[in-house]
């Protein structure tokens, strides 16, 4: 895509005039949801998601985890890569959300008609917005971010482990991007080795999210401070995202096309994006409050 249209709510600064113009970006530019094939990350972790907007299909013993639905588009196809993987949809148990922006949340919808049976796990900020299908966010108003809304079954605490046939994935809640964000770390196997995966939600200041004394939400620009000294201390060896821009997921997928099973395993890109991400988010702050 162009930044303009599938970066619009991952990349760290594109302009406000890029982002009113998104809104009219050329249909040929990739929105971020176009399909992309199902693969596996490591043993018994998958990317299910599309070009940018992620999902990941953890399969246990007891049944499946589903982390993600990208938006309306993507949860089609979600569902359609669990199939085309061998496994059953409806096996799905667990379903867990990064934050509830449409390009993550909307798909959900299609995944619980699935699979009736998954519990939906969020975090109390974001789990209520995405139970009003994404009204009361406190910047992205308007139909075209409004989505079918899906009630969480579990309220999610910081640090909150949830667990499904000898998987454990804990819960960082990490605000900012939205008052709820949650950053998932869970161990996976990978090349035969035991490693620390990390789900990054995101740390995007989106432009025109107000920083300082007037902020987007009261506690924001604190919010950010807390989640950066977070993620800063989590263990990331498989770096994952929301979006896969954030750990550049084609690129990684192409290596490991090429043969590098550990593709993903990239904890020098993983404390490289948060140096990054933490600057961006310093130079905006100090743009906004001088
Ligand atoms: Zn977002």
């Amino acid at each position: 895509m162009s930044r303009t249209s599938f970066g619009i709510l991952g990349a760290v600064a594109v302009t406000a005039a890029a982002f009113a113009y998104s809104a009219l970006a050329a249909p040929s530019a990739d929105p971020g949801d176009q399909p992309y094939p199902p693969f596996k990350i490591g043993e018994g972790l998958y990317y299910i998601g599309s070009t940018d907007y992620t999902s990941y299909l953890i399969v246990t013993k007891a049944g499946l985890i589903v982390i993600d639905g990208g938006d309306a588009e993507t949860g089609h196809q979600v569902v359609g890569n669990i199939r085309t993987l061998g496994f059953d949809p409806t096996q799905v148990k667990v379903l867990v959300n990064t934050h509830q922006h449409f390009d993550h949340a909307a798909g959900l919808a299609e995944i619980k008609r699935a699979a009736p049976g998954a519990k939906f796990y969020a975090s109390a900020a974001d789990g209520a917005i995405i139970a009003a299908g994404g009204r009361g966010d406190p910047f992205l108003k308007g139909e075209r971010f409004y989505y079918e809304p899906v009630k969480p079954d579990v309220t999610l605490k910081d640090r909150q482990q949830v667990s499904l046939g000898g998987w454990t994935l804990t819960a960082h809640i990490t605000p900012g991007h939205t008052p709820g964000c949650t950053t998932w770390t869970f161990p996976v196997t990978v090349a035969g080795k035991v490693r620390q995966a990390l789900d990054h939600c995101s740390s995007s200041v989106l432009p025109g999210y107000r920083l300082g004394s007037t902020e987007t939400y009261p506690g924001q620009t604190a919010d950010y401070e807390r989640s950066f000294a977070t993620w800063k201390a989590l263990p990331c060896e498989v770096f994952l995202g929301s979006h896969g821009q954030f750990f550049d997921m084609k690129a990684k997928k192409a290596r490991l096309d090429a043969g590098q099973a550990d593709a993903f395993v990239d904890p020098a890109g993983c404390k490289a994006f948060y140096v990054k991400a933490e600057a961006a988010f310093r130079a905006e702050l100090k743009r906004q409050s001088p």
